[in-house]
């Protein structure tokens, strides 16, 4: 059976090129990059031409790169990191909608004694800027938003927001792992300190990722040890991994146009497909900036595992809320804080395409949709034809 793969933001497809770029650091080219012989320089070079086409996706300075294992690790650096280096200010300020690698290290603070304020969001999961502006005080150590939402993708105005945050002298992280190679992304412009990208939501292997950091941003490395990474983050360095994920950003580059023209495209008529022939559907986000690739829809009165078991029957691979939460039946934290209706969250599916979907799959994907939802409301006790929107909203 053919997989029609439209789970990008869970994870992505290495690509081809990618895969052939590592290939001879895993066997001709296994030199350590800190030894003093030529066999080990020659990868150090490489590793510094990935670390360009990694800064050069940003807009920042290759000296303000430093590689990661993943996503989770350059949040968690990031944080920790700043609040390290700023031990007399006990303020975070965090949204309710962040990834869980934000999220559970802010409950994890506030047993530690810090005070954490996690900022709303309103119905399209935009953030309230005045409940920002109100939050910030001189003990703000730091802001950490997400820049793009992995749930509903809805994108957060973090340049602006990053200058709010430093008028008020404190620290601005961003995750922009579901942003980075989506939307243009200039760093150079902005005065973001810190900003987190995973290296396989951007078609690079699972075990990547980046921590950016400001050149003059204060930081203390909680992975210590060698000199790797000018000591910011000890350990040999991941080279396969690392020349697979300077070829995904130069990639991203080249293809930015791409995603946000023809991928868009595609997002956009199946979305605007599935509204037409369903009814009681609404989108997530759908009012508010977004990315060109994440489709969040919720199909009332049905359970979204239910659709995606007979979506999988069909070789279609999609998400309910996020990858993180599926395995819960709770509605997930993100539609919650959008106060998204309870019937409505627990029957949304997450699509999220990809430089590789094509509009036969889409066409596949619309046409096979409508007869699953007809089915499962069919045998749903909440679901009457004709029924209006419902009242009561999830808290
Ligand atoms: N932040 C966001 C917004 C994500 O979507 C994810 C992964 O889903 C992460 C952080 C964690 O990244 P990683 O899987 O590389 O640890």
């Amino acid at each position: 059976m053919k997989v029609i793969y439209l789970d990008n933001n869970a994870t992505t497809r290495v690509d081809p090129l990618v895969v052939e770029a590592m290939q001879p650091y895993f066997s001709e080219l296994y030199g350590n990059p800190s030894s003093m012989h030529s066999f080990g320089g020659q990868v150090a070079q490489k590793l510094q031409f990935a670390r360009e086409q990694t800064a050069a996706l940003l807009g920042a300075d290759p000296s303000e790169i430093i590689f990661t294992s993943c996503g989770t690790e350059s949040d968690n650096a990031a944080i920790k990191g700043t609040l390290a280096s700023y031990p007399e200010k006990k303020h975070v300020i965090i949204s309710r909608v962040e990834h869980p690698a934000v999220l559970n290290q802010a409950k994890y603070l506030t047993k530690a004694g810090y005070k954490v304020t996690e900022l709303g969001v309103d119905r399209e999961g935009r953030l309230n800027l005045e409940q920002l502006k109100k939050s910030l005080t001189d003990d703000t150590a730091m802001v950490s938003l997400m820049w793009a939402n992995n749930e509903t993708g809805v994108v957060f105005p973090v340049e602006e927001i990053a200058e709010l945050v430093k008028s008020r002298g404190a620290v601005f992280h961003t995750d922009a792992v579901q942003a980075a190679g989506k939307i243009p992304i200039n760093l150079k412009k902005s005065q973001i300190d810190f900003l987190s990208l995973s290296g396989h939501k951007l078609h690079a292997p699972k075990g990547i990722g980046v921590l950016y950091k400001r050149k003059g941003a204060r930081f203390t490395p909680f992975m210590v040890g060698g000199h790797q990474e000018r000591g910011l983050r000890s350990g040999t360095e991941n080279v396969p991994y690392i020349i697979g994920l300077g070829v995904a950003c130069q990639l991203a580059v080249d293809r930015m146009e791409d995603e946000n023209t023809r991928v868009k495209v595609l997002r956009d008529k199946l979305e605007k497909g599935l509204m037409s022939v369903v009814p009681n559907v609404f989108i997530n986000g759908g009012g508010a900036p977004r990315l060109p690739n994440t489709l969040s829809i919720s199909f009332e009165y049905i359970e979204g595992e239910s659709i995606l078991l007979m979506l999988d029957k069909l070789g279609i691979c999609a998400s309910s809320g996020s990858a993180c939460t599926s395995g819960s039946l709770e509605p997930s934290h993100v539609l919650r804080a959008m106060g998204v209706p309870f019937t409505a969250a627990h029957g949304s599916i997450r699509f999220s395409l990809s430089y590789f979907n094509n509009e036969e799959e889409i066409d596949f994907v619309l046409a096979g949709v409508p007869p699953i939802i007809e089915k499962l409301r069919a045998i749903s006790p909440f679901w009457k034809p004709g029924t209006s929107r419902p009242a009561a909203a999830c808290s």
